[in-house]
């Protein structure tokens, strides 16, 4: 089966802490955040052509140092069947498996959880707010986009799989107590919330690259409003202390 790959990197101690990961990035995404950073991995067209064969061979081979795969992007739910497969085989030799996902296909994501580990959803706004939800995504017209995010988290949490929201801070867009605590109400079921950084230094609307990083500090307020907000536990990343549990 042929799939759109954006790579592979072989080893990763970053991307699942704990775990020694080798990491898919799917190419292409259905959203077009502003802020985002991986713009390459966007546009569908990019990439290359990959047999999914082939990857699932790359992976074994990579069994002596790995423990585990993570699939990302782009957006990895964009190709189900794909992902399906790779999931499948990779349990079969014996590996953890996470997705990273924008959960704007609760249908796919469904069908893949009895395969995966860790399900680490972006929660880019409070799907409560359907009108922000668009706008710190892009507003790319797709239907109900913020309801399909919610029911994804709910595919998700009913599953019993371990699930962490991960919500990208950004200025002008998000970067708000109120917003943030908003977050927290809108995850209940969920108990990690990983608040993210981000980095102006390339985005998809250049324009952002002219806003400022919110720092560690601001990062920890805000960690400390979604707590009160009632989520258990709450992780920073930021470049200057990167991953912590607040
Ligand atoms: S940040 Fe947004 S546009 Fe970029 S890959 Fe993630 S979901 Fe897609």
């Amino acid at each position: 089966m042929k799939f759109r790959l954006m790579g592979i990197t072989d080893l990763s101690t970053i991307d699942w802490p704990g775990k020694l990961a080798a990491i898919v990035f799917f190419q292409g995404c259905n959203l077009l955040c502003p802020w985002c950073q991986n713009v390459d991995g966007i546009d569908p067209r990019g990439g290359r052509d990959a047999e999914v064969e082939d990857a699932v061979q790359h992976i074994n081979g990579l069994k002596p140092i790995i423990d585990s795969i993570v699939l990302t992007g782009g957006e990895p739910l964009l190709q189900p069947e794909a992902c399906l497969e790779i999931l499948k085989s990779s349990k079969e030799l014996g590996l953890n498996c996470a997705i990273e996902t924008n959960a704007t296909d609760p249908q796919a994501l469904e069908r893949l959880l009895p395969y995966l580990d860790l399900v680490a959803i972006d929660v880019k706004a409070p799907p409560s707010d359907p009108g922000l939800y668009e706008k710190v995504t892009g507003s790319t017209g797709m239907p109900g986009l913020a309801q399909k995010v919610k029911e994804g988290l709910k595919f998700a949490v009913d599953s019993k799989t371990e699930v962490e929201a991960r919500t990208t801070v950004v200025p002008t867009l998000n970067d708000d107590e109120k917003i943030i605590v908003q977050v927290a109400g809108d995850i209940k079921g969920i108990n990690c919330l990983r608040l993210q950084q981000f980095r102006n230094q390339r985005t998809l609307d250049p324009s952002f690259q002219k806003l400022p990083m919110p720092s560690r500090g601001r990062l920890l307020e805000l960690a400390r409003a979604a707590k009160q907000g009632g989520i258990k536990k709450v992780k920073i990343f930021t470049v200057e202390g990167g991953l912590e549990t607040v």
